[in-house]
C-alpha cells in the first residue's frame, strides 16, 4: 500500500493493520503445508468428576508448531484456518487421530474433540466421523464432539440435520464455552446435549466473588439438571475454585488444578491404568 493513501489520523493506523494482514497471508501459506509436513499434534486435557476428581475423559486440544515461527496457539491459527477454508482437512486430520488414539483407552474413558461451525455446514461431516469412528474401532459412546452456540447462529439447518445425523450415531455432543456467545436458549432443548461446559470466564469471576458470574453457573447448573445434562467447569485453577463449582453443583471440572493438556503418551498411562482397582486418580 502506497504511503500516502491516507495522511493524518489514518496514516497512523496503517502499517499495523499492514503488518497483520501480512502476518495473517505469511500465516496462512505455512498453514497449507501444516498437515503434510506433521507440524500438528494434539495434548489431552483430562476432564474428571467434580469432587472425586475420578477421570472421566480428555479434551484432545490441537498444536501447530513452525520450524521457523514455533508454537502457534490455536486460538490464533484456528480462525485463520476456518476463513482460508483450510479447517475441514485439519479437523478431519483432528477427529482421526483423536479416535485412533483414544480407542486404546480404558472404557468409558471418553474423549472430546472440538469441532468448528465450518465442518458442520459441510454435507460430509456426518460420514466422515462414521468413517473415523470405524477405522479406529472407537465405540460412538466414547466420543463426544464439542461445538459452540455459533453453530446455531446461521440460516439455514444444514449444521443441525449433521448434529442429528451424529447424534443417531451415539456420539455425544457437549456445548462449548457456554455464555460467551449470544445465547438462546431455544436451541438448548431442541438439541439433545450430554454437557454444557461453562466457561472459564465464570469459574474466575465466580472465585472472586462476582455475585453475577455466581448466579449465572447455578442458572446454568439448574438449567442443565431439568434438561439432563451434566455441566463441565472450564479453566479451574485452584482446590478453592475446584471447592466452589463442585458447591455451585457442577459435575465435571477440567483446568490447570487436575492436569494441564499432556503428551498422547501421558493422557495414556492415566486412561490404561488397571481398571480393577478403581478409576484413576488425577489429582
Ligand atoms: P476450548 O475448547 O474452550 O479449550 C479450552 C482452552 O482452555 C484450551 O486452550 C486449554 O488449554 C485452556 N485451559 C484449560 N484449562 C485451563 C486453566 O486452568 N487455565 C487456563 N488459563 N486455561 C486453561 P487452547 O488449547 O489454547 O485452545 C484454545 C481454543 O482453540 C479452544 O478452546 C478451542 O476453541 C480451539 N481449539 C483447540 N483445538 C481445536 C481443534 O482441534 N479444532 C478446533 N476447531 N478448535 C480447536
Ligand atoms: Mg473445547
Ligand atoms: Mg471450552
Ligand atoms: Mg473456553
Amino acid at each position: 500500500r502506497s504511503k500516502d493513501a491516507g495522511g493524518g489520523l489514518f496514516h497512523a493506523y496503517e502499517p499495523q493493520l499492514h503488518v497483520e494482514a501480512e502476518e495473517r497471508r505469511v500465516l496462512e501459506i505455512a498453514l497449507r503445508g501444516a498437515i503434510e509436513n506433521d507440524q500438528l499434534h494434539l495434548l489431552y486435557q483430562p476432564v474428571v468428576q467434580a469432587g472425586t476428581g475420578a477421570l472421566m475423559g480428555f479434551e484432545a486440544l490441537l498444536r501447530w508448531t513452525h520450524p521457523e515461527f514455533g508454537p502457534i496457539s490455536p486460538a490464533k491459527f484456528v480462525p485463520l484456518a476456518e476463513d482460508a477454508r483450510l479447517i475441514a482437512a485439519i479437523g478431519e486430520w483432528v477427529l482421526r487421530r483423536a479416535c485412533m488414539e483414544a480407542a486404546g483407552w480404558d472404557d468409558p474413558i471418553r474423549i472430546a474433540v472440538n469441532v468448528s461451525p465450518e465442518q458442520l455446514h459441510n454435507a460430509n461431516f456426518a460420514a466422515f466421523v462414521a468413517r473415523a469412528l470405524k477405522e479406529s474401532g472407537l465405540h460412538p459412546s466414547r466420543l463426544e464432539l464439542e461445538v459452540t452456540e455459533s453453530v446455531f447462529m446461521r440460516e439455514g439447518t444444514a449444521a443441525i440435520q449433521t448434529l442429528e445425523a451424529i447424534l443417531d450415531m451415539g456420539v455425544r455432543l457437549s456445548l462449548d464455552d457456554f455464555g460467551t456467545g449470544y445465547s438462546s436458549l431455544g436451541y438448548l432443548s431442541r438439541t439433545r446435549f450430554s454437557s454444557i461446559k461453562i466457561d472459564r470466564s465464570f469459574v474466575q469471576g465466580a472465585s472472586k466473588g462476582q455475585k453475577e458470574a455466581i448466579a449465572i453457573i447455578r442458572a446454568v447448573v439448574a438449567l442443565a439438571d431439568s434438561l439432563g445434562m451434566a455441566t463441565t467447569a472450564e479453566g479451574v485453577e485452584t482446590e478453592d475454585e475446584h471447592r466452589l463449582i463442585q458447591a455451585l453443583g457442577c459435575t465435571k471440572v477440567q483446568g490447570y488444578y487436575f492436569g494441564r493438556p499432556l503428551p498422547v503418551t501421558e493422557a495414556r498411562a492415566l486412561a490404561t491404568r488397571d481398571s480393577d482397582s478403581g478409576i484413576a486418580q488425577v489429582a
